[in-house]
Parts: structure tokens; sequence; C-alpha cells
């Protein structure tokens, strides 16, 4: 139960980072939590976590505008998450675990709604692994705090350079049309329905038109990239017809190594990989447009983490059982 309250509150908190850090706003400043519509400070017996968004029906008390069910699937997701491994993990891993899923739950939900990960979840969680495992060499199935580090530092190296190497394999095998521009080219990319305009120069062409196959991939280096009316430096993207790939996946499942090691950065990669194939199986066989199963990597991977914390020992030993008759 403990467990559980203080996840909400947590997840309350992390609300407020998903709302402010991609529009840059300070988490201090102001310190009352606003309405996002009418900008009404939330008075606390307004702001329980979990509670007050059933209460109030997902209205803001003050304007009635609604307030997005994202507030209360966070909180809820922190909760349960926090319990879960509360129960199963001895304490000093399960607090550092606690660190671990708030940074992927903020990744997570700032990747579905603006498709990039900021860097301060990024490195910062990278860094933050690193110091855990330090703290908590068990992280790093060691006693020795000095090897947790470094194998911590390792696991995080492998996660950058294990995506970067399948994205360049990825141009090696299928990259057969290249486009490049003389001069800097502006490219707009608008949703629509199902589908999405993608305007390069004055060129103006349906999304779905690039992926003709399954594999097809595009991608788009960019000196700056504007999403959202958030500025960022140089990046590039990796569009495939199911999923969108950032440089900040790579950094995010180096935060993921920094945490759980260099066996789970495989297998979060694979664990990811695999359901982005599935909902792209499924969306295609219910005959729903392409579009509908596009997701950023962001939210793939922390799936493939979050099956790793809880299930990785055993499918590994159930592997093993496997190759061994
Ligand atoms: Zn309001």
């Amino acid at each position: 139960m403990f467990a559980f309250v203080l996840g909400a509150a947590v997840g309350s908190f992390l609300n407020v980072c998903i709302y402010r850090w991609p529009v840059d706003l300070s988490i201090n400043r102001p310190r009352r939590s606003f309405c996002p519509s009418c900008k009404h400070p939330i008075p606390w017996h307004h702001n329980l976590p979990l509670i007050s968004w059933l209460a109030l029906g997902g209205r803001c008390a003050n304007c009635r505008a609604k307030i997005s069910f994202r507030y209360f699937a966070v909180e809820l997701v922190t909760a349960l998450l926090f319990l879960a491994i509360w129960e199963r993990f001895p304490w000093q891993v399960a607090i550092a675990y606690w660190i671990f899923v708030s940074f992927l739950i903020i990744g997570t939900f700032i990747d579905f709604e603006h498709f990039i990960i900021p860097d301060r979840i990024t490195i910062g969680g990278t860094i933050a692994g690193v110091a855990c495992s330090v703290v908590v060499p068990a992280l790093m199935q060691t006693n020795s705090r000095v090897a947790a580090g470094i194998r911590a530092v390792l696991a995080a190296a492998l996660g950058y350079v294990i995506l970067w190497i399948v994205l360049e394999a990825g141009k090696i095998a299928f990259g057969r049309k290249r486009i490049e521009f003389d001069a800097p080219t502006t490219f707009t990319w608008t949703k629509r329905d199902d589908d999405a305009d993608f305007v390069v120069g004055t060129e103006e062409s349906l999304w779905s038109e690039y992926f003709a196959r399954e594999k097809d991939q595009l991608l788009l280096h960019c000196d700056e990239v504007r999403i959202d009316d958030r500025e960022y430096g140089e990046v590039r993207l990796t569009f495939r017809y199911d999923r969108v790939i950032a440089d900040g996946h790579l950094k995010f499942l180096a935060a993921i190594g920094a945490f759980l090691g260099w066996r789970a950065v495989l297998f979060s990669l694979f664990a990811g990989s695999l359901l982005g194939s599935v909902i792209g199986l499924v969306t295609l066989l219910v005959g729903k447009p392409v579009w509908s199963a596009k997701l950023p990597f962001g939210p793939y991977l922390a799936f493939g983490a979050l099956a790793w914390m809880f299930f990785g020992e055993t499918v590994l030993r159930w592997y093993g059982t496997l190759l061994r008759p």
C-alpha cells in the first residue's frame, strides 16, 4: 500500500515533468500546478493523485475543461509499477528501479506526444543509472562497486552503439534512393487523419507513399528540427512504416543499459522490435491504415526494459532449457 501511494504521488510529479520539460518550463516556477487550459492554480485538495481526477470526472474544477486521461494513466502506471517492484525486489534494488522507471515513464510519454526524448532524460538517465549501479552493485550482478560502475558504463556504451549499428546496417541494406539538396531545404510534416502531409521544399506528397514495402525506411538528416514549436539542434530521424527512431533513442537504450546491464540492452532491443512487428502486423491484418501503427520507438524500448526487469531471468532459463535437450 505504501509503495502504491508513493508511486501515485511520484506519478503526479512525473506528469509535471512530462508537461513542462518539452516546452522548457521550469519545474519550480510556477511552484503550484495549474490547469493547462485556464492556467488557474490547482488547490491541493483538487490535486490528489488518482483520486482528484476521478472525483472531478477528468475536468478542471474551475473552467470544467477536460483534463487529459494521460494524467490519470501516468499516476496509475507509476503506482502499479512502484508496487510491483517493491513486492518483487530487495529494497536497495527496488529504490534504484523506482528511479529507473521514473525516467522510463517520462521518456515514454514525452516520446508519445513529441516523437523525441530530451537529453535530460536520456543522458540524465544514463548518469543516474551508473550512479545507482555504483551505490547498489547488485544491479550489475556483482558485489564490487568498481566492477558495477564499469559494467554500467560498458552496458550504456553497448546500448548506444548497437542501435547505431542497426540503423547503419539498415541504411546499407535498403538505401537505394538518395536525395540530397544543394541548399538547406525545409520540410514539414503534418498529421492528417490516418496519414500525414509531407512537404519537402515545394513538393507535396502523402506520407504513406514513401512506404511501399514493410522494410522501407526513410532517413532524414536535419540541421535543425522544430517539433510542436520546440527547437532541437542537429537530429537524424529514421522513419519506418511502423516506427520512428531518432537519435534520442540511442541514448534512451544507453540509459536502459546503465540501470539494467548489457543483457537488458539486447533483450529490450529484441523485445521492442518484436512488439513493433507484431503491432504492425496486427494493424495490417485488421485492415487499418498503415499510419495508425506509427509510433516512436521509445515506448517499444520501454516495454522491452520492463519485460526484462520482471521476466528476463525466466525467459533466459526457459531459453536455456530449449538449447539443452
Ligand atoms: Zn481550468
